[in-house]
């Protein structure tokens, strides 16, 4: 895996606001059970931000 700092933080900021897009205008989503449109995006937000904070957390070291 040899992706760029960039790329990553720009499809983190992507995914963030996709979901937060859907989550705004979807009446079935919930914090502990997304529809199914929004699972996956919740999924992908959640594998983002994970990689982004273990970026952010081997540069400071
Ligand atoms: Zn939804």
């Amino acid at each position: 895996m040899t992706s760029r700092p960039d790329d990553l933080y720009r499809r983190y900021m992507a995914a963030y606001d996709a979901t937060w897009q859907h989550s705004r205008t979807c009446g079935e989503c919930r914090p502990d059970q997304p529809c199914e449109t929004g699972a996956p995006l919740d999924e992908r937000l959640a594998r983002l931000q994970g990689a982004w904070l273990q970026h952010l957390g081997t540069r400071r070291s």
